[in-house]
């Protein structure tokens, strides 16, 4: 294992490995562990180059930081990519070479499973180092608590928005039916909100529409329903200078990460009256439910409990939004570097 400590500007740590004997080729960013250590998945993605994917560990790690602080937690910010396409490249013998890159930054660094890993390789780093979660004896797939956060989030968006307990009779459109997006969709349709929904993956739009009765549109097209709140729940940069004019709805609340294609897109967002619930605010409900795993027995009940303060959360932004002038997304930064500076 070839290991190499990289000079990176703000981020507390950034390490690189290279293992010919598996393959692996690996950076671990650890952005801060002012509040503790460092907590946020692997990224397993066949990046074109090794610039793109240190690229995206960086800013991957400093969106941790900021997630968990917002939320109340007591960790840090960490991500960490392989690069490869994990279909093609995956093997045991890389997953576990991986784990004990994992277990070299002696618990500075936790990981657990992202786009392209599953609960199974979190099963199999644990053969090799403690510091991973979302194993299947822990807390597993993150994916229900992540809804149940962001579900939370849009009982606060009917509240403030439309004086409402519930989302009864609200219409709501989500792009991405995926492993959080049917979540989502199950607890709206128990809410009695009405479904509009999309999905590259036709069968998985399809199965909402049976399940909950919800209509299907094409893809490119979600973002234009007619609703009262947008769900981004497949992509990153779906806030973009070509969707923001053509939405007509009250609110943007979803689980994808980085929704806004720019940072000014927080400012056109506001123009157009939308209100928009900071993805990493909302999303929170994955990392909520790992950190009730780490160092102790998982303990569901909490975990799913402080998810759903995430709607307080919200509430909060919202507020100083409000009464400093400024968009939620910079209201949301505000609490985070808060805590951090506390
Ligand atoms: P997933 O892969 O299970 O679901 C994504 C869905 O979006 C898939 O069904 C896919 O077919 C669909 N999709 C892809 N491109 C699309 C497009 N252009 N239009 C419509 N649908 C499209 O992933 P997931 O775990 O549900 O996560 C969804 C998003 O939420 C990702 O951005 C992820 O990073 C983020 N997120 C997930 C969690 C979690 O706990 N899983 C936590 C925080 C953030």
């Amino acid at each position: 294992m070839d290991l190499r400590t990289l000079d990176v500007g703000e981020h507390e740590e950034v390490v690189g490995c290279r293992d010919p004997s598996t393959g692996l080729v690996s950076i671990i960013a650890i952005h801060s562990t002012r509040l503790g250590p460092s907590l946020g998945g692997t990224r397993f993605y066949p990046y074109t180059s090794e610039v793109e994917a240190l690229i995206d560990v960086l800013r991957l790690s400093k969106a941790m930081t900021y997630k968990s602080a917002a939320a109340g937690l007591d960790f840090g910010g960490g991500k960490a990519v392989i690069v490869g396409d994990p279909r093609a490249d995956k093997t045991d013998d890389l997953i576990r070479m991986y784990g004990r890159f994992v277990d070299t930054c002696d618990g500075r660094y936790i990981t657990t499973e992202d786009v392209g890993t599953t609960v199974a390789d979190m099963d199999l780093i644990r053969t090799v180092t403690k510091h991973v979660t979302g194993t299947a004896a822990g807390s597993g797939d993150p994916s229900e608590a992540t809804g149940w956060g962001v579900f939370s989030a849009m009982r606060t968006v009917a509240k403030r928005l439309w004086g409402a307990e519930t989302l009864r009779g609200r219409h709501v459109a989500i792009q991405g039916v995926g492993k959080v997006g049917s979540y989502i969709a199950g607890h709206l349709a128990e809410d009695g909100a009405r479904l509009t929904v999309a999905d590259i993956f036709e069968e998985a739009a399809l199965r909402i529409a049976t399940k909950h009765g919800a209509d299907v549109v094409p893809t490119q097209e979600i973002h234009t329903v007619d609703c009262d709140i947008l769900s981004p729940c497949a992509l990153s940069g779906e806030i973009n200078a070509q969707t923001v004019p053509e939405m007509r709805c009250e609110a943007v609340v979803g689980c994808a990460n980085n929704q806004l294609a720019s940072a000014d897109m927080a400012e056109e967002i506001a123009k157009r009256g939308i209100v928009y619930g900071p993805d990493f605010i909302v999303n929170a409900g994955g990392v909520i439910n790992i950190a009730y795993e780490v160092g102790r027995p998982y303990d569901r009940k909490a975990a799913f409990a402080h998810a759903w303060r995430i709607g307080d959360t919200l509430e909060r932004v919202i507020d100083v939004a409000a009464a400093q002038g400024i968009t939620t997304e910079a209201a949301a930064e505000h609490i985070a570097e808060e805590r951090l500076g506390a």
